[in-house]
């Protein structure tokens, strides 16, 4: 599974011969592509309507390549408005099946204007991923890792608007990923940590998850 990080929460996830964009909030001060370089994608995931995590890039993506776009009820259904063609409108712990990616909405703690705040479970082929969102932690973070067997988690770290260090290597434990991702923060001053404090407190707390640091741009194929 190849993933690049696209800095903030943005990710794009490439596996089994699909695209799939998570927040791609790619309007970012730190993006590395812009709307207009993306000539691919199959499916735009948008946790919630928070102007950094994608929303208005999600529609121009899903309008100009035919992707789906995936979120909340109404947030999807804002996105239909908008002229995206096609268009899942999930609510939480429902499912639905993208030609073979089977895409999970699930809980977070936050807040928005449309909608609900949520995350998103990926199940690829080759391997399953959890997008928290922005969140705070929740012990249900548990559940997910029971249920889904998750491979590889995307964290907040940042504090002040989501997670700190502290809560996402708890959430690390109850979830049990073989790799965790953090993200969410550097983007702006109130959310600047050190991730390698992240990579220290999880190797403590739970040695068996490799935290991967991405920098902006990186892409990684990540071994499941
Ligand atoms: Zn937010």
């Amino acid at each position: 599974m190849e993933i690049t990080y696209l800095g903030h929460s943005a990710f794009k996830i490439e596996a089994d011969g699909k695209i799939i964009f998570l927040d791609p909030w790619l309007g970012g001060p730190a993006s590395p592509m812009t709307v207009d370089s993306v000539d691919d994608a199959d499916i735009c995931l948008v946790t919630h309507d928070h102007g950094d995590h994608g929303y208005s890039e999600a529609v121009e993506i899903c309008k100009k390549t035919g992707a789906y776009f995936v979120a909340i009820n109404e947030l999807a259904l804002k996105a239909k408005s908008a002229g995206v063609e096609n268009v899942h409108t999930l609510n939480i712990g429902g499912s639905i099946d993208i030609n073979g990616v089977v895409v999970t909405l699930v809980q977070a703690f936050h807040s928005c204007k449309i909608g609900s705040p949520t995350g998103f479970i990926i199940q690829l082929d080759s391997g399953t991923v959890y997008h928290a969102g922005d969140t705070g932690i929740f012990y249900d973070m548990k559940l997910f890792g029971d249920m889904y067997d998750i491979d590889i988690a995307m964290l907040p770290i940042g504090s002040y608007y989501t997670m700190s260090i502290k809560q996402a290597s708890k959430a690390t434990s109850l979830i049990r990923p073989k790799a965790v991702i953090p993200m969410h923060y550097n983007t702006f001053p109130v959310i600047e940590t050190d991730p390698e404090e992240f990579r220290k407190l999880v190797s403590k707390e739970s040695p068996e998850s490799k935290v991967e640091v991405f920098d902006i741009g990186d892409t990684r194929d990540i071994a499941l």
